[in-house]
């Protein structure tokens, strides 16, 4: 009698008869959100939410009926009328990957926990450095998000362009890098963490295109040089969050030759256009970069979280944490390729390599190309129809699928503009047929 809910909650068969449930559940799901036949959110105040979930608590409820109450208050990210947040539909065979992941529950922080994960990355990672257009020195691997990705790899830049041992001493002068006004808020607040502070951010203003005014990079390096402030790097962005506009990649890269900076791409969104026949030439110079990071998650139809950091150089991708665990690995100085934890802030690592690595095997590369094309051609027709109409107002024309627009009333000054924007998105958002930010 001992350990039967043990016994039970492990059984094989139950797992077998509750994941047919699930797959049918998901399956419905997919049907009636790609086919628009659901809304793409049922809007409840967090309250709301939260009272409801509270009620949850006590119900007698089987899995799947809990399944599906999870599903009946989440948004849809696969449905047509979603047009929100960056966070992309994920392939179904990729799912299944993230499910086989969850039950392997193999953590990667050394090769043998997880030995296929582990060769997948290193499989995976080639083909994206490949496509980057980096050459035969560049390495890299996976990390979980933009946001750690562009930390880890702002602290590769410090420990190569800073000239002092941070790592050992600390900081011992003032170093900053230089962003546009409109990078993801990560940066930022990577480079808190890292005691930059305010003055080792100098954040560049945008040009009329809103990508960063590259005409700025040479006064601001000299005032900050003036002030005794050390510039280590310059970040670009592939594109900015809020308004989708690629930065001029090649001019930062030959700033930052002249300058013997470190070059970062935030390539976390569009990144993905090194898949694009179509699009690739709005990331061009992305492969002069030192690093760069691009999130599968976003635009390449992977599971959450699948982040790829790429160095152009196979030493900053060893080189950045040289720390001794000696649990783990004899030497941190020797580049094993295979112990992952040697070189990512995690510890214990998702399998995200499987979700990426599914997708390739299943249908290709050319399944990338395929949608970021489509994505993107998408962003071109709504500008185009925006533009037919009176009432409303395209901001920029759009360089990927990310595109700002307004509606627009004759007479009216830009704050009150600004808040009935604001009262028509919330309107949208309650009603739940169409997601737009
Ligand atoms: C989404 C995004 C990030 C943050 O990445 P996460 O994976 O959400 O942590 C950083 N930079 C840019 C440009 C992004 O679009």
């Amino acid at each position: 009698m001992t350990h039967s809910r043990l016994r039970e909650a492990f059984d094989p068969e139950n797992f077998r008869t509750l994941g047919h449930e699930l797959i049918d559940l998901l399956a419905n799901y997919l049907n009636q959100t790609t086919a628009g036949k659901r809304n793409v959110i049922n809007w409840k105040d967090p309250a709301g939410q939260l009272n409801s979930w509270k009620t949850n608590l006590n119900l007698q409820q089987s899995p799947a009926e809990l399944f599906q109450e999870i599903l009946d208050n989440s948004i849809s990210i696969h449905h047509p009328k979603y047009v929100g947040h960056q966070v992309g539909p994920t392939l179904p065979v990729a799912a299944f990957a993230d499910l086989l992941g969850a039950v392997l529950n193999n953590g990667m922080a050394i090769y043998e926990m997880g030995a296929a994960g582990s060769a997948i990355e290193k499989i995976v990672t080639d083909i994206m450095l490949k496509q980057a257009g980096y050459g035969q020195n560049a390495d890299g691997f996976m990390t979980s998000g933009g946001t750690l990705a562009n930390l880890t790899a702002l602290l590769a830049a410090r420990q190569a362009k800073a000239g002092t041992d941070i790592w050992t001493e600390g900081h011992t002068q003032k170093l900053a890098v230089m962003v546009s006004d409109e990078a993801h808020y990560c940066v930022d607040r990577s480079l808190r963490i890292m005691g930059f502070g305010s003055d080792g951010i100098i954040k560049l203003p945008v040009n009329k295109r809103f990508s960063l005014d590259v005409n700025l990079l040479e006064p601001c390096f000299q005032k900050a040089k003036r002030n005794g402030i050390k510039v280590i790097a310059v970040v670009g962005s592939a594109p900015s969050t809020a308004t989708g506009m690629y930065d001029d990649l090649e001019a930062i890269a030959a700033f930052c030759r002249l300058h013997d900076l470190w070059f970062h791409v935030d390539a976390a969104h569009g990144g993905a256009v090194i898949f694009s026949n179509k699009y690739k030439h709005l990331a061009k110079g992305i492969e002069k970069a030192d690093s760069m990071v691009i999130d599968a998650h976003k635009m390449l139809m992977t599971p959450a979280l699948s982040t790829f950091l790429l160095f152009r150089s196979n030493i900053h991708s060893y080189a950045n944490f040289s720390q001794k665990a000696q649990y783990f690995w004899e030497k941190q100085e020797k580049e094993e390729w295979f112990n992952y934890a040697k070189r990512t802030l995690e510890c214990t690592k998702l399998l995200m390599s499987v979700k990426f690595y599914s997708i390739i095997k299943t249908y290709g590369t050319g399944v990338f190309d395929e949608f970021v094309s489509r994505q993107y051609d998408l962003g071109k027709i709504l500008a185009k129809k925006i533009k037919q109409r009176q009432n409303l107002e395209l901001f920029l024309e759009p360089d990927s699928n990310i595109l700002c627009f307004r509606y627009l009333k004759p007479g009216m000054d830009d704050p009150s503009l600004n808040s009935l924007n604001g009262a028509i998105r919330k309107e949208l958002l309650e009603q739940g047929e169409f997601y737009i930010v």
